[in-house]
Parts: C-alpha cells; sequence; structure tokens
C-alpha cells in the first residue's frame, strides 16, 4: 500500500508514510471486510458510511504539513483511521463525528491502539469546535457545498484547512492557509466523499 499506492503516486513525507506504514488499517473496519483494507479504495464501514482511500488520507495528511506539536480538528472521524494516523504526526486531535455509533466504534478502537491523544465527539461538525479552538490545522473528511466560515476562524494563523468542496457528487480538494494577511487557496485533487450533513453543511433530506 505504502509504496504502490502512496510513495508510487508522489507522496513524499517521510513521516506521513511512516504513520501510514505503521498504522493497522485492517482494524478500523469490520471483520468481513479486513482482507481488503489495504487495497486501493474507499470501504463501507456501515451507516452508509466509508473509510477514505489510502491514498486520499495520506494526501490530505500531508497538505496539513504537520511537524509534531500542533493541535488538529478533523471533521468527520467515521472508522477513527484518520485520526490514528494524525495522532502519530500531531501533539492533540480532536475528532468530531456527527453518528453516535461511529463515534462509540472508533473511540474504542482509537483506545486499543493506545491513540491517547485523540478526542472523539459527537457532534454536528459542520459549526467547527470552538471550545478548544484555535487549532494549526482542520482536516474535513466529508464533502461541503461550500468552505464554512467558521473553519477559517477556528484557524490559528498559519493554520491550514484541507476540505473537499463542490457539488453533492463530485468535489475538488482545497488548502486553504490563514496568513497574517489574508487567506491563500490551492486546488489539489477532483475526489469524491460523502456529504458533510448538518447546520453548514448539506440537509439530511438532499444528502442522499
Ligand atoms: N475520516 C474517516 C475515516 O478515517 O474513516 C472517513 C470519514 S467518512 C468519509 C465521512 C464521515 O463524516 C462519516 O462518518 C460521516 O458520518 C461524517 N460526517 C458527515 N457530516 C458530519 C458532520 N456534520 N459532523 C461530523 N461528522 C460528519
Amino acid at each position: 500500500m505504502v509504496e504502490e499506492q502512496l510513495r508510487g503516486r508522489g507522496i513524499k513525507d517521510e513521516r506521513v508514510l511512516a504513520a501510514m506504514e505503521s498504522v493497522p488499517r485492517h482494524l478500523f473496519v469490520d471483520i468481513y471486510m479486513q482482507d481488503k483494507a489495504y487495497e486501493d479504495c474507499a470501504l463501507p464501514i456501515g451507516e452508509g458510511q466509508t473509510i477514505s482511500q489510502p491514498y486520499m488520507v495520506a494526501l490530505m495528511t500531508e497538505l496539513l504539513e504537520l511537524k509534531g506539536d500542533e493541535k488538529i480538528l478533523e471533521v468527520g472521524t467515521g472508522s477513527g483511521y484518520q485520526s490514528a494516523v494524525l495522532s502519530m504526526l500531531a501533539s492533540e486531535v480532536y475528532t468530531v463525528e456527527r453518528i453516535q455509533v461511529l463515534a462509540s466504534r472508533a473511540r474504542r478502537i482509537l483506545l486499543q491502539q493506545n491513540c491517547t491523544n485523540v478526542h472523539v465527539i459527537t457532534s454536528d461538525g459542520t459549526v467547527g469546535l470552538p471550545e478548544h479552538s484555535p487549532y494549526d490545522g482542520i482536516i474535513v473528511t466529508a464533502a461541503a457545498p461550500h468552505i464554512p466560515r467558521q473553519f477559517i476562524e477556528q484557524l490559528n494563523v498559519n493554520g491550514r484547512l484541507v476540505i473537499p468542496a463542490g457539488s453533492r457528487f463530485s468535489q475538488t480538494l482545497y488548502k486553504i492557509t490563514k496568513t497574517p494577511s489574508g487567506i491563500i487557496s490551492s486546488l489539489s485533487t477532483p475526489c469524491v466523499f460523502v456529504p458533510l450533513i448538518g447546520k453548514d453543511g448539506w440537509g439530511s433530506e438532499e444528502a442522499y
């Protein structure tokens, strides 16, 4: 997975590659999916949600440019796999999931993996998590119809936001950096994520 799907496609950050080498991805999916865990695709995790493709996890993590001392917010805990990767690369990780059953399962697996710097919270992540802000990085792992302003507000100066945004079935991955003189936005790659549902995301009736 690491050599062919990640390094072979241009992921260069050695810390990201090492983290993805060491996190046991198969433990974050159901037992009947474990033989597919290292394949080059997203997989179902129940509740109509997915664990993202390994390359997408690596690319989004690399775009955060982590050195090790950052406080990170992840919106969309899902399986907890991305949180486990982040836990090896940053100092504190707050991760928000709207579906209680997924949050509980992720919390249990993250504890079993000794990811004690990850805090799983069940809530609507479209409003961010103001009580623990500001963050050095925010990663959104579900597709937003637009870029919620509160994510930028909850970033530190020089903080990075990585977020897929666009239409319901096709998005672009954006990297937004909050500099002292304003916002710098760059586009990364086309992508398709499950919808970010909530107050400042898609309505649950329009999402499916
Ligand atoms: N990062 C995850 C992983 O490593 O498994 C993949 C996440 S999955 C592609 C997107 C997740 O975002 C789903 O679990 C979904 O329930 C969650 N989600 C959607 N809208 C949300 C919201 N407003 N707040 C928090 N989580 C949300």
